[in-house]
Parts: structure tokens; sequence; C-alpha cells
């Protein structure tokens, strides 16, 4: 079982919904989803990579950024994910460190600030597609916003908000530097909020550029880079479901790559949600032949054993 696993933290494993996630709620928060990791790590799961969402956590950035902009320099959305990546690895650190002490197990946990690389001609640029930030009612500030170039959509009933392009990730640049690690024995939490985004231009250091990427879509990326033998999201749902939140709702249980593909190709998940995250574990184990899974967090001990989630695995002529 010292085989490589990469777990994928939703941003309800940090931020509790329904709540202003202060900082001492997003910790004790993450301190709850540590002690199941460690479980897992006690169980064998010990070649382990985290990654995280960061939705609520640059969404607050961006809201300082604005009201402070007369007083200090906003900065970039790059800058923002490296500080989120930044605050959620050390609480992630912190906590995770703790509960594997208490079960023994001294091994160092290391956050790496990761960029991942993007291209400027994927087609996201020229369509921003990725809500930030807050929703806004103000009609002077959407005026300000809109002549400072941000694009804007109307969100049915509450508001307007910016939208960011989500290109695809293509090369984890610091894969390197988490290989380095889990050779020495480390765990490690890689490509936080989908990872920095940069792209090269050839012309010096690579850039940080104004997107998001969708840390699923990374993390399956990075599990692939690194030969992961499981890739699992960890979200607050059992898993995938088909006709979801209908009278003929199925969770899926075991599905092959083709099944998922045609549900993804008649609509049946949500873009933003859902639907990245079977992207994600299906272009895991098809390109790897890995295992991969979407599962509740609560329940991440049983998805590892094959008894709840959605298991994604090869079809027959796979
Ligand atoms: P996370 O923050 O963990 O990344 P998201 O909120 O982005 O999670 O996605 C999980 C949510 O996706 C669930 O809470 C659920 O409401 C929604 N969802 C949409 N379509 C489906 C589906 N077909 N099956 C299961 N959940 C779905
Ligand atoms: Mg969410």
């Amino acid at each position: 079982m010292s085989e490589r696993t990469v777990i994928a933290l939703g941003g309800n494993a940090i931020s509790p919904a329904g709540k202003a996630g202060t900082a001492p709620e997003q910790t004790a928060n993450l301190h709850r989803a540590m002690a199941q990791v460690a479980e897992l790590v006690a169980e064998g799961y010990t070649d382990l990579v985290l990654t995280h969402g960061n939705g609520p956590q640059v969404g607050n950035v961006l809201i300082k950024n604005d009201l402070a902009r007369d007083v200090v320099p906003p900065v970039p959305l790059d800058w923002c994910v490296a500080q989120t990546q930044a605050t959620i690895g050390f609480t992630i650190a912190n906590t995770l460190s703790f509960e594997l002490q208490q079960r023994g197990i001294e091994r160092p946990v290391v956050p790496v600030v990761s960029r991942v690389l993007v291209s400027r001609d994927d087609p996201a640029f020229q369509e921003p597609t990725k809500p930030i930030g807050p929703y806004l009612n103000d009609p002077v500030e959407i005026a300000r916003r809109r002549d400072a170039g941000e694009d804007l959509v109307e969100v049915e009933g509450r508001g307007w908000r910016r939208v960011v392009p989500s290109p695809r990730p293509l090369a984890c640049v610091d894969r390197p530097a988490v290989d380095l690690l889990l050779a020495d024995g480390a765990i490690v939490i890689a490509n936080g909020g989908g990872g920095i985004p940069v792209v090269d231009d050839g012309d010096g250091p690579l850039h940080g550029i104004e997107a998001v990427i969708d840390k699923d879509l990374a993390g399956s990326l990075l599990a692939k880079e690194i030969g992961a033998a499981t890739f699992a999201i960890l979200t607050d749902v059992p898993g995938v479901a088909v006709a979801y939140g209908t009278p003929d709702q199925r969770w899926l249980e075991e599905v092959s790559v083709e099944e998922l593909r045609g549900y993804e190709v008649a609509g049946e998940f949500t873009v933003g949600s859902m639907a990245p995250k079977v992207a994600a574990v299906r272009e895991f184990v098809d390109r790897s032949g890995g295992r991969g899974m979407v599962a509740a967090l609560d329940d991440a001990r049983d998805a590892l054993h094959g008894t709840a989630g959605t298991r994604v695995i090869r079809g027959h002529d796979g």
C-alpha cells in the first residue's frame, strides 16, 4: 500500500458552509479533515499528497484588495492564490502533524507553494467563465470594475460577479520538488487552489497570469505526473449522482470511464462543481490506469477500501 495517493479536498472541508469563515473556524474545520487523513496514513496510505480548494479564501483576499485599493496596491490574482496556498498549507501542516503525532507517527508535512503552467492560447482567455469574489449590487462599483477591465456576469437574484479565465493545467512546474519530498518521506501539500497559474513567454522568468485553475483538474494532472496509484476527490456529497436532485437520482458506485463519458456528454453534471470532478477523475484513470474516486470526506477510508463513493475504473477494452 506504499503506493502514491493524491487526495483533493474541497472548499467545504476548509470553510464550513453558512459560517463567516474566521481563522479559528477554518482551522477547526481543517483539523477535523486532517484527523481523517491521519487515519489513512496510519492505515498505510503513507505516500500521500494533499491538494485543496481555495474559493472562499481567494474571495476574501479580493475583497481586501478592493477595500484597501486607495491605501496599498492591489495584488494580482496569482499572488492571491499564492497567499491562500500559504495560509491553508500552514494550517493543514500544523493540524496534520499534530494528528500524526497523536498516532505515534513522525513525518514531515510540507506545503509547497506550487505553480501550474497554462497557455496564453487557451480558449478560456477569450471566454472567462469562473466566478470569483463577492456578489456586486452597487451600480457605481459595477461600473468602476467594468472600466477597470473586469468581466462581470449577472447571477439571477444575487447580483453581478466577476468572472476570470479557467485555463487547462498543462504541467506542474514544481513537480520535481514534490518528487524529492516524497522520496525523502514527507507528506506533501501541493497545487493548492489549482496552483498558481503561470505562462512561459520565453523572455525571462515565468509570468503569473490573471486566471484560476480548477483544483480538481490540477490535482488530476499532479496525480498522473507523480505516478500516483490513486486519486481521490473528497467533497460534501457521497459521490457522483446521475439525475442529481431529481426523484430519479442515483448514486454511481463503480463506473467505467466509457459509461461516465456518456453521462458527461449527456450533460448530467453541473458545470463548475461536479463536472470538473468527473472530468478530473475520468482523465486520471484513462491516462494512468490508476484508481480514481469521488467521495464524501467522512467516507474517505471506505472509499479507498472500495466500499463507498463513486469509483471509476477502466472498461473492458480500456
Ligand atoms: P468542493 O467545494 O468540494 O470542490 P463543489 O461544491 O464544487 O465541491 O461540488 C460539489 C457539489 O456538486 C455538491 O455539493 C453537489 O451539490 C453538486 N453536484 C452537482 N451535480 C452533482 C451530481 N451530478 N452528483 C453529485 N453532486 C452534484
Ligand atoms: Mg464547494
